[in-house]
C-alpha cells in the first residue's frame, strides 16, 4: 500500500472509531509521525494532501522541515519527543505545538522563549499514566501542582495532556485516565493512541492521534 492510501485508509478507520464511540467523525486529527524518515515520504503525504506532523527530536526536525514549511505555509508540526532545555530556543522558534512540556524547568525555559521570539506556540503537557520510571512525563498526582505552575507562574497556555501508555498493556484504561485528569484541570485537549491503539483512544475521547508505522510501514 502506498502512504497515500494508508492515510485514506487510517483516516477513514479514524472515523469510523469515532462514530461507533458516539462521537463526532471528526473528533480526532491525525498527526502523521515521520521520524527517522526521510524527506520523500514526507513530501510523498504532503502530495496526497497531508499537513499535520509529528516529530520526536528538535535537531533531526530541523534538517527536514524549514524547508517545507516554507513550501507549505499551512503544514502543522508537532514535538511529541522529550524536549532539553537547551533545545527551546530551536523548539519555539519551529513547532507549532509542543506536547511534551512535563517539568518545571522546561516550563520555565519555553515561557522565556516564547516571550523572547514572540511566538505563539500551544502546549501540551506529557503524563506518565503507567508512572513508568524509565519514561518521561509528570506524575497524575503531581498534574494539578504542575498545570499551576505552568499557567500562574510561566504564563503559559497549555491546551492538552499527551501520553503514551505501558507497551504491555491494554491501553484504555490509560486513555480514561488521561481524559479524566484533563476534565479535572480544565484542560480541553487529548493527545493519545498510535498505531497499535489509536481507534481505541479516539473511543476515549483522543483529538490528536500519533501514528507513524501504518501510514509510512516499518521505520528504517
Ligand atoms: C514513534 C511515536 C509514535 C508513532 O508510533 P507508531 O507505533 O509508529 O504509530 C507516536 N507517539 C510517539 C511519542 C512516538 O515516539
Amino acid at each position: 500500500m502506498s502512504i497515500g492510501g494508508n492515510l485514506d485508509q487510517v483516516r477513514s478507520r479514524i472515523k469510523q472509531a469515532a462514530v461507533e464511540g458516539g462521537l463526532p467523525p471528526d473528533q480526532a486529527r491525525l498527526i502523521a509521525v515521520s521520524k527517522t524518515l526521510p524527506v520523500e515520504d514526507i513530501e510523498t503525504a504532503l502530495q496526497a494532501g497531508h499537513r499535520l506532523f509529528g516529530e520526536n527530536r528538535v535537531q533531526e526536525a530541523q534538517t527536514k522541515f524549514p524547508a517545507l514549511k516554507a513550501a507549505f505555509d499551512d503544514l502543522e508540526l508537532h514535538l511529541i519527543g522529550p524536549l532539553q532545555s537547551n533545545k527551546a530556543r530551536d523548539a519555539v522558534a519551529l513547532f507549532d505545538v509542543i506536547q511534551t512540556v512535563d517539568r518545571p524547568k522546561i516550563a520555565h525555559a519555553l515561557a522565556k522563549e516564547i516571550k523572547q521570539q514572540g511566538r505563539s506556540v500551544r502546549l501540551f503537557i506529557q503524563v506518565n499514566v503507567g508512572q513508568e520510571p524509565q519514561k518521561a512525563g509528570i506524575a497524575p498526582k503531581e498534574l494539578g501542582e504542575f498545570v499551576k505552575l505552568c499557567r500562574d507562574t510561566c504564563g503559559l497556555d497549555i491546551v492538552g495532556l499527551m501520553c503514551i501508555p505501558p507497551v504491555e498493556a491494554e491501553p484504555s484504561p490509560f486513555f480514561v485516565l488521561l481524559n479524566q485528569l484533563a476534565k479535572a484541570h480544565h484542560i480541553d485537549q487529548l493527545s493519545m493512541g498510535m498505531s497499535a491503539d489509536f481507534e481505541t483512544a479516539v473511543q476515549f475521547g483522543a483529538h490528536y492521534v500519533r501514528v507513524g508505522t501504518a501510514i509510512f510501514g516499518a521505520r528504517p
